[in-house]
Order: structure tokens, then C-alpha cells, then sequence
């Protein structure tokens, strides 16, 4: 009798345990795959955001706490606040490159795209805030049209190089390019030159040779620091590789700009500098799937990337998923945080392939519009620290909130 009783008594507890771990199991799905965004809500909400990992990211942010959201900027800060960092529209239809940085009276323009006549909406920008018509320092990244043909202008709008006074040239040690607008560029560069700008390529700062600098200290507490990649001294197919990259120093606070560096370049930089996290990405080659790759981003982990691009354009390609931003590009940066910017808006886009033409001819066909228009990122001092706030000339959407979005991408980001 005794036996069998614990027999019995061995048979319920395994039927419980048994139970439990069935009950367990189920739980753990319904959790994982059904209910977890609802339960990490009720916890965050209740307990902070200490009770999820990494954060949900419905708030924003990045992972690891680190991440913090943007304040909503006032236009008429930005002229006296202590560093900006201004993405321009350039008055076309376009992809192309121009930020400027401005701190205090001291101007950084890095690049002048994205067509001659950019120049024009480019000047007319910059001059709202560099009021002495002086550019400090010009940066230009590689030899492409859409990040030097604002420097040159055309028989009707003036350059950029010719409208400013202009102090020192920064620009790629390498180019394969054999362009008209590449000789132009070279022709305007010369001229600035012989009116009193220094020029020196971003191997020679490295260097810190013959006058170049490898930092420029452009006030107490912001350093323009010229990062290294083998592209300056190595050959390669890629122009967009020569890229001239910089990294801007605030404090805690870091800033990476890299021109159209893809994978490889961009592998090299992590290889060639200590890169620390940045508060601010200027999104590798436009949202480009090629740039902005994960060897890069697992460094930097930006906080806020800022896409130079007329989104959805069928300028480079018809495959509408590596349209900028590439689906690639935001499944890749949205690993770190939803605070992604773009400068325009692909409108009226007709993009046939060659096979589906009639004709068969590329049939490609866009108007443009601002998405979040001029971006401008800029800093508050608040105690030790410097808080980042966003102005946009249109709005300051993210771009996971924008119907462009919600009809040609997926958000799986934080
Ligand atoms: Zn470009």
C-alpha cells in the first residue's frame, strides 16, 4: 500500500511538473511572439525602462540607455547657438551632398552638391548664416558631380568657391575622375587659391604636412579632426572610397561625416582610428545599401543620422528597395535608433524597366518636394553637457512616421 502510494505521489508530482513546463513554455511563447511589445510596455511604464533590454524604442533612443531623443529646436536659436550642423536641400530634384557647420563665427562647408545650378540655393543658405562671407575651411569629399558642382557654378549662378572668401580647402588625396566638372572644380580651386585660400589634401592633414593640420580647434570646446582611411594613399575603382572623412569633436559629444565612403573605406576607418560612439552619422552615401554597414555602426552607434538624398528617386536605380534610403541602409541603422532625417522627397516618380517599356527604353521620370527640408542639428549647453536639438525647414517626421515610408519600406528597427 505504502509503495503504491508513492508511486501515486511520484506520478502527481511528475504529472505537475510535467504541467508547469508546459504552462512555462506556452507562457514563454505567447510572450516572445505574441504579447511582448504589450507586456514591455506595462513594465516600462510602470517600472522604467530598466524592466526591458535595450528599451522598446516606441520612446526612441538607442540601445543600452545611451540614446536620447532629440529636442525640438527654435529657428532662432540656431544662429547663436554654439555648434550647428545644417543638411541643405539643394534646390533640385537631385541627390547630392552639402552641410555646414557653423560654430560660432567660424564656417565648415563639407561639399557643395548636387548640380552647377545648387550653387545658387547653397549660397543663398549659407549666407543667412555665415555673415562675414567667410568659409573657414571647405571640405570636399570626392570628385563626384553631386558633392562638387556647387563649388563651380555656372555662366548664370556664381560658385560657391568664387561667392566666399574662402580660408582653407580640404579635399581627396586620390581621384580616377576625368570629368569636365572635375577640371572645373580643380580650375575654381586654383583661383580660391591665388586669392589666398590654402589647400591641402586630407593625406597631407593627416600628415600634419607642410601647414596641414591633422586637428583644427575651430573654438574652445569643438575640434574638427580629419579621420585616416587607406583610400587616400590606395587605388581603387570606387571613387566614392577616396572619401575625405571627419570627425567633429563637442565635449562628449562626436559628430562622423564620410562623404560617400562605402563598405570597404568604411572598413578601413574603424581599422585606421579609434571612432568613438557619435550623437550625429551623416547617413553613408545618401541611404546608399553599400555605405553605412554594420562594421561601421557597431562602433559609432549614432543617436541621430541625418540622409542627404531625394528619397525614392529613381536616379540610380529602378529596384525600388535600394532607392534612397535602401531598405538595406534603414534595417542596418535602425538597429541603433529610429532618429533618421531626410532632406527630400521623391514626387511623381515613374520607373520603368527596360523590359516592361514599350519602347524598350529606362523610362525615368520624378518631381521633388522637401521631406524634412533643410536639417539642422544644433547644441544646447545644459551644465557639463551638450544637448542636441532639431530644427527642419518642413517638419521633423521621422522617417518611420512618414507615408513615404509606410508605403515603400519596413520598419524592424528599434
Ligand atoms: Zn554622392
Amino acid at each position: 500500500m505504502a509503495r503504491r502510494g508513492t508511486r501515486r505521489h511520484e506520478k502527481f508530482f511528475l504529472a505537475v511538473l510535467v504541467l508547469l513546463v508546459i504552462v512555462i513554455a506556452v507562457c514563454a511563447c505567447l510572450y516572445f511572439f505574441v504579447f511582448k511589445e504589450e507586456v514591455d510596455d506595462f513594465l516600462n511604464s510602470h517600472f522604467g525602462d530598466q524592466a526591458s533590454e535595450g528599451g522598446t524604442g516606441h520612446e526612441g533612443g538607442s540601445q543600452d540607455g545611451g540614446g536620447t531623443q532629440v529636442g525640438e529646436g527654435a529657428l532662432t536659436e540656431i544662429s547663436s547657438a554654439e555648434l550647428s550642423v545644417h543638411f541643405l536641400e539643394l534646390g533640385n530634384k537631385y541627390t547630392g551632398d552639402c552641410t555646414l557647420i557653423k560654430v560660432g563665427d567660424t564656417e565648415v562647408l563639407i561639399d557643395a552638391g548636387s548640380r552647377k545650378d545648387s550653387a545658387g540655393a547653397i549660397v543663398e543658405y549659407v549666407s543667412r548664416y555665415c555673415t562675414d562671407n567667410t568659409l573657414e575651411y571647405v571640405i570636399a569629399t570626392h570628385a563626384h558631380q553631386d558633392h562638387i558642382a556647387g563649388f563651380v557654378g555656372s555662366a548664370s549662378v556664381p560658385g560657391v568657391l568664387e561667392s566666399f572668401s574662402i580660408g582653407t580647402i580640404i579635399d581627396f588625396p586620390l581621384t580616377n575622375a576625368k570629368t569636365n566638372i572635375y577640371e572645373e572644380y580643380l580650375e575654381e580651386r586654383e583661383n580660391a587659391v591665388e586669392r589666398g585660400a590654402e589647400h591641402y589634401t586630407a593625406l597631407e592633414c593627416w600628415n600634419n604636412e607642410g601647414g596641414a593640420q591633422r586637428s583644427y580647434a575651430l573654438s574652445e570646446s569643438v575640434t574638427m579632426n580629419i579621420l585616416y582611411q587607406r583610400f587616400y594613399e590606395e587605388t581603387t575603382g570606387d571613387e566614392n572610397d577616396y572619401s575625405v572623412c571627419m570627425l567633429l569633436t563637442q565635449g562628449e559629444n562626436n559628430y562622423l561625416f564620410t562623404g560617400d565612403l562605402e563598405g570597404d573605406g568604411e572598413q578601413s576607418l574603424v581599422e585606421s582610428n579609434e571612432l568613438p560612439r557619435c550623437k550625429l552619422f551623416k547617413g553613408g552615401h545618401h541611404g546608399s545599401y553599400t555605405a553605412s554597414t554594420d562594421a561601421l555602426l557597431s562602433v559609432i552607434q549614432p543617436e541621430i543620422v541625418c540622409v542627404c538624398c531625394c528619397a525614392g528617386s529613381p536616379e540610380y536605380t529602378i529596384n525600388y528597395d535600394n532607392m534612397f534610403p535602401a531598405q538595406a541602409f534603414i534595417d542596418r541603422v535602425g538597429q541603433y535608433t529610429d532618429q533618421i532625417y531626410v532632406t527630400s522627397l521623391a514626387t511623381d516618380v515613374v520607373a520603368i524597366p527596360k523590359e516592361e517599356s514599350e519602347t524598350n527604353r529606362e523610362v525615368k521620370s520624378w518631381e521633388y518636394t522637401s521631406m524634412n527640408g533643410n536639417i539642422v542639428v544644433y547644441t544646447v549647453q545644459e551644465a557639463d553637457t551638450y544637448a542636441l536639438k532639431l530644427w527642419c525647414s518642413n517638419n521633423t517626421t521621422k522617417l518611420k512616421d512618414t507615408d513615404w515610408f509606410r508605403e515603400n519600406r519596413t520598419w524592424k528597427g528599434v
